[in-house]
């Protein structure tokens, strides 16, 4: 097997975390309503997503994992109108390159589940049929061993424990934008769960239920007037008020045109003109999901696609903080 494919894996599977983001924007994109992780060891030893979703017909699951093997374009166009979040067909191409993948999937049409392995991008052993299996609609992802053959990598990373700590981070972060699905995250084999978000709970409930009732005592909802004339068609979340006054930071949650990105401009001038407004040492909470248009998105920055660009940057940054300047002056202190 060619290093070049583990190592342009490893450009895309940085940690166990980012294997389970590229995981539940698969389950989302199937239109899950319930979606369950368990991990052994920070996702090292096991990670395994079980969803509700649309499943994967039989006849496809012997070219899942080849890379650019994706469902999710139909025509060159709809690469100027990606509303789904994967495109690229490189997520379990990538993880089967460095860890053992299982697939248990089944769709409403089928009367029982399949299941396939895979290894280096090819169902394992070599031209196997799927397997016949009991299970339900949808379908459930099991990583085990992620990095066996990635010494260097492994060594790099954190602690089991850090590395479940951002695995939570990642779930708790989809959980609080995607409003009508449910969510649970825990440890393999345990029974009490670490976040459980049911599907019919409102955005400010999973915030209280995953970040405390401290941030959603001190939440305003907030959104900024549309500016077509810079692409942005909505800007709306959440954010604390300047009674808040958690210590622990927790990172600005950004979600663009659905996808959870980081965007260091918008943080840093939201954080700036939280200074002017917070007592020192006071750390706030911000959940915002903007819309734009999505030809003025560059998602291809970084093949995480966690770091995003975008036309008309600088004037969405200072069109948002402006606004979030006026609401927390108007906050009752
Ligand atoms: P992409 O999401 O970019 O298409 P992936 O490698 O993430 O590429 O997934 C490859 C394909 O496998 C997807 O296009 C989809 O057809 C199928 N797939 C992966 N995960 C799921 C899932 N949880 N439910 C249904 N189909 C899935
Ligand atoms: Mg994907």
């Amino acid at each position: 097997e060619a290093v070049v494919n583990r190592i342009a894996a490893g450009e895309i599977v940085l940690a166990p975390s980012s294997a389970l983001k590229e995981m539940l924007e698969n389950s989302i994109d199937a239109g899950a309503s319930s979606i369950d992780v368990a991990c052994k060891d920070g996702g090292l030893k096991l990670l395994q997503i079980t969803d509700n979703g649309s499943g994967i017909a039989k006849e496809d699951l012997a070219i899942v994992c080849e890379r650019f093997t994706t469902s999710k374009l139909r025509k060159f166009e709809d690469l100027q109108h990606i509303s789904t979040y994967g495109f690229r067909g490189e997520a379990l191409a990538s993880i089967s390159h460095i860890a053992h993948l299982s697939v248990i999937t089944k769709t409403a049409d089928d009367s029982c589940a399949w299941k396939c392995l895979y290894k280096a991008g090819k169902v394992d052993p070599p031209l196997s049929q799927p397997q016949a299996v009991a299970g339900k609609d949808g379908t459930t992802i099991t990583v085990e061993d992620l990095f066996f053959n990635f010494p260097s990598r492994l060594n790099s990373l954190r602690s089991p424990s850090e590395e479940y700590a951002k695995i939570l981070d990642v779930v708790s972060r989809y959980a609080v934008h995607t409003t009508g699905v449910g969510f649970t995250c825990k440890k393999y084999g345990t029974t009490a769960n670490d976040i459980t978000i049911r599907a019919n709970v409102t955005q400010k409930e999973r915030i209280r239920a995953i970040y405390g009732s401290s941030v959603a005592s001190d939440l305003l909802e907030f959104s900024v007037e549309p500016e077509p004339s810079f692409g942005l068609s909505k800007c709306s979340g959440y954010v604390t008020n300047v009674n808040f006054d958690n210590k622990k930071s927790i990172a600005p949650i950004f979600f663009i045109n659905g996808r959870l990105v980081t965007c260091d401009p918008l943080r840093r001038a939201l954080q700036q003109t939280y200074n002017s407004y917070l007592p020192k040492g006071h750390k706030p909470f911000v959940y915002l999901s903007l819309e734009l248009d999505s030809t003025n998105v560059d998602v291809n920055v970084h093949p995480t696609k966690r770091e995003v660009r975008f036309l008309f940057e600088d004037e969405i940054v200072d069109h948002i903080s402006a606004k979030l300047a006026e609401v927390l002056s108007n906050v009752d202190v």
